[in-house]
């Protein structure tokens, strides 16, 4: 067996599901929507589903979707891509980021990473035999600390992987954190693999910037988007890389392995999502704003430390407030079975896992699913 498999347990999102479904949590814990995903989005795979072939598409996705991926990416992001040299569609952002980081890394080259960060990142890493040089953002505010980002580039250094905005703690990384990833990027001549799944959820104002707009970065760039948090439909695995024209090929010759193709009726219902008019952006981010409020604002009057969070679906908690003296993991297991409220510790986004005093809650969720989850909390508390 692979040890670099068989010892990692179960993908804490697993884990904290599975619980709550076991105990009839509400949960808060893994990251999708309550709700069917967008209606007309979902009409139009219905009709691809019956009008179009149910047979593989092209291996690097439907040309039209291809077309809107870029095009979408230079109207919000100012991110200029030509379609058929820098795009290509995969089956989830999951295996976007499989795909780059396979065909990107070879076997010793070093990898600069964020931690707190998405389970999936660190295990493709090693399986493609990159070294990790990992770097903690600080808490509360999750700030890039810049001298340990430096100390991390070095002579070695193939690309640093990140994610803004940030799963699990909502920050969305600054114009000055973005130049200063790219100025240590052009020093170091090293490639920016960025995953930007949450590239429409960032609030009060803030703006989502891609790294692939830095200046000196369109050669040197790979930005992955989803799906399945753009429509609220995280079922459907429909992913998107836009990469610089000289690391596409190689990525290209991952992906065929991978999974080689995505199925095509969703392909076409995520190509005319992606055409919709400004507005229809601006609301998702809106509504998702509203229900971080009504979460935040609940929470704070049961008492819970609340951290700002600018974007994503997520919000953390500093649980040592509540005097709780276990860990984060303790915590999540308990409030989860006495008070029936699943939630992820911010812990298992580091490397082995990690103890923190960090709870992070989900509120991409129905009105009457947060409501019901503070109701559940109140007494417990
Ligand atoms: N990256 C981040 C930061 C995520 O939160 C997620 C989970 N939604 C993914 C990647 C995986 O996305 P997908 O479901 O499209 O594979
Ligand atoms: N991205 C989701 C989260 O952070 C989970 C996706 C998954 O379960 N793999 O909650």
């Amino acid at each position: 067996l692979n040890p670099l498999f068989a010892n990692l347990g179960t993908t804490i999102f697993e884990v904290m599901s599975g619980l709550a479904r076991d105990h009839q949590a509400i949960n808060l814990g893994q990251g999708f929507p309550d709700g069917n995903g967008s209606p007309a989005i979902v009409a139009k795979a219905q009709e691809a589903l019956a009008d179009r072939p149910n047979q593989y598409p092209p291996m690097l996705g439907l040309p039209e979707l291809r077309q809107a991926v870029a095009a979408h990416g230079a109207r919000f992001f100012g991110v200029d891509a030509d379609w058929q040299s820098q795009v290509i569609v995969t089956s989830g952002a999951t295996e976007a980021l499989a795909a780059t980081l396979l065909g990107l890394i070879a076997p010793g080259d070093e990898v600069v990473m964020f931690e707190p960060m998405y389970d999936s990142y660190l295990p493709i890493v090693r399986l493609a035999g990159g070294v990790p040089k990992l770097v903690r953002l600080a808490p509360p505010t999750w700030a890039v600390p810049e001298a340990e980002l430096r100390a991390a580039f070095g002579p070695k250094t193939k690309l640093i992987l990140f994610n803004t905005p940030h799963n699990p703690t909502g920050k969305v990384f600054s114009a000055a954190d973005l130049s200063l990833i790219a100025e240590l990027c052009r020093a170091h001549d090293a490639i920016a693999v960025c995953d930007e799944v949450y590239e429409h959820l960032a609030f009060d104002g803030t703006k989502h910037r891609s790294i692939m707009a830095e200046p000196g970065m369109a050669d040197r760039a790979v930005r992955i988007g989803s799906a399945g948090k753009t429509f609220s439909l995280t079922g459907w695995k429909v992913g998107y890389i836009t990469a610089a024209p000289a690391l596409m090929p190689v990525i290209a010759k991952t992906h065929q392995f991978l999974t080689f193709t995505t199925p095509p009726n969703l392909q076409a219902a995520v190509a005319w999502g992606l055409a919709q008019e400004d507005g229809f952006f601006q609301t998702l981010g809106q509504e998702m704003q509203r229900k971080r409020d009504l979460l935040s604002d609940g929470l704070r009057r049961l008492g819970f430390d609340v951290q700002a969070s600018a974007g994503t679906y997520f919000l953390t908690v500093d649980i040592r407030s509540l005097g709780y003296p276990g860990s984060d993991a303790d915590f999540c297991r308990r409030l989860t079975l006495e008070a029936g409220v699943a939630a992820i510790p911010v812990g298992a986004f580091y490397d082995g896992g990690l103890e923190t005093p960090y709870v992070r809650f989900c509120f991409c969720k129905d009105d009457s699913t947060l409501t019901g989850a503070l109701d559940r909390l109140a007494p417990y508390l």
